[in-house]
């Protein structure tokens, strides 16, 4: 059979290095199917990924409402009116346990994760501060346990970075934070779950100053929260747990929340909420007539796959407040159960507060151990341990487990006897 003209260079080279280039004729779909599934082997296990803050399993139902609306973009909202009707109750389901004043007043939608739904609230309080028209240049103040997200995207949006580092794991420097405020800061970033350690910053606290500081200076700083981690911890746990942290505060104007980490759904799915419609200025909303009917569209992405959303609902009708509630009460029972057996030797110390299902811990300073062997030895046992350097001033090098609800007690025991079992190498090893 003729092959259709092509140049000389792609003929030459495909059949040799298949994997760099679009295959001339392709090949069947069983032998794709077979190719890929053996490509991928050579992947880390994700069970054993400790670090990630991801889901990586689901129940057996919504492997078939994933697959029915995988093809459903989320964009088309007069083609698809009930998905954007699910959509929109499920905003409200949010803002009611996030305790919005009125819920019919909330501004918000799904996004692809938490880093898309930061970047709509810079963006939103650098419009609201732009509105104002006070003379200067805006800032953002947020200390050194925010994510690398509020710094990448502060910085594309041209804000100023106001970075208060910490100094010590555990402590919240609200003088400095309240120093570092003036007329132009667009927003105060507080944190409900900080990546590096799980912590939360004192939010209820720093409202209450912020609004005698607003009130003496007649200014107008917001603050929103970073609830990617707890925002779907939190609301299931005693509200003497974290205190008040959410729309509660009246100076609380956005929260985002990670559907994909605690919210128990996939990779790719994020949660944006403004406390009043107010909040995301009406210039940022764009309508689109490209498809039937005229949507509205503020989302950094235009077409996205509606199926996290739909398995995000399923979660919300399957366990209903008690079933999360019960879920994540199992993660952190069994995240203490996972400090227990660590500490259990006189190894390691933890850096964690245990209200967040995530152990943060280090070796103990008397104890010398080259972490990047010790990860390595773990990694041949299949584990993947991340460890790095605590941000701001703290000279601390952790290592961090989530307690994802994949894991029960018999996988964390196997997972403690091989940390020592490593770590016991290592040192009889050195000692030698
Ligand atoms: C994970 C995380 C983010 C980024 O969220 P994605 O959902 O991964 O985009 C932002 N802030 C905090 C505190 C996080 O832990």
């Amino acid at each position: 059979m003729q092959q259709p003209a092509m140049s000389d260079s792609n003929n030459h080279t495909f059949s040799k290095t298949i994997d760099d280039n679009l295959l001339q004729k392709g090949m069947s779909a069983y032998d794709a199917l077979k190719k890929i599934q053996k490509d991928l082997e050579e992947d880390g296990l994700k069970s054993h990924d400790l670090g990630s803050y991801t889901t990586i399993q689901m129940l057996p139902e919504t492997e078939v409402l994933i697959h029915q609306s995988m093809g459903v973009n989320m964009v088309n909202q007069n083609e698809y009116p009930k998905t954007t009707e699910i959509h929109n109750n499920m905003i409200k389901t949010i803002a009611h346990f996030l305790h919005a004043p009125d819920r019919d007043d909330v501004f918000g939608s799904s996004t692809a994760g938490s880093s898309e739904s930061i970047f709509l609230a810079i963006l939103a309080a650098k419009w609201a501060w732009k509105k104002k028209r006070i003379h200067g240049k805006p800032n953002i103040v947020f200390c050194s346990n925010a994510h690398l997200c509020w710094y990448k995207f502060s910085k594309y949006l041209d804000i100023e970075i106001r970075e208060i580092a910490l100094e010590a794991p555990n402590t919240y420097p609200m003088d400095r934070v309240i120093e570092n405020i003036d007329q132009n800061s667009i927003s105060i970033v507080a944190v409900l779950g900080c990546t590096q350690l799980g912590t939360s910053d004192p939010i209820g606290a720093l409202n209450k100053r912020l609004e005698a500081v607003n009130q003496k200076n007649n200014w107008d700083v917001g603050i929103h929260v970073d609830a990617a981690i707890g925002g779907f911890v939190a609301p299931f746990l005693e509200a003497s747990v974290f205190g008040s942290w959410d729309f509660e505060c009246p100076l609380v104007r956005s929260i985002n929340l990670s559907g994909h980490k605690f919210g128990l759904v996939y990779p790719g799915l994020g949660w944006i909420l403004f406390r009043h419609k107010r909040y995301f200025h009406r210039e940022l909303r764009v309508k689109s007539n490209y498809l039937c009917g005229i949507s509205e569209s503020f989302t950094i992405n235009f077409s996205r796959s509606s199926s996290l959303v739909i398995a995000q609902y399923f979660n919300f009708l399957h366990y209903g407040f008690e079933g999360y509630q019960k879920a994540i009460k199992q993660c952190i029972e069994n995240a203490r159960l996972l400090s227990k057996l660590l500490t259990n030797h006189d190894v390691f110390e933890m850096l964690s507060d245990g209200k967040i299902p995530v152990v943060v811990f280090r070796f103990k300073d008397t104890i010398r151990v080259d972490i990047s062997a010790f990860t390595a030895r773990l990694r041949e046992k299949k584990w993947m341990l991340p460890y790095y350097k605590l941000s701001g001033q703290m000279d601390i090098t952790v290592m961090r487990i989530v307690v994802r609800h994949d894991m029960k007690p018999p996988f964390l025991i196997q997972l403690v006897n091989d940390l020592f079992e490593c770590y016991e190498a290592l040192t009889t090893k050195h000692k030698s």
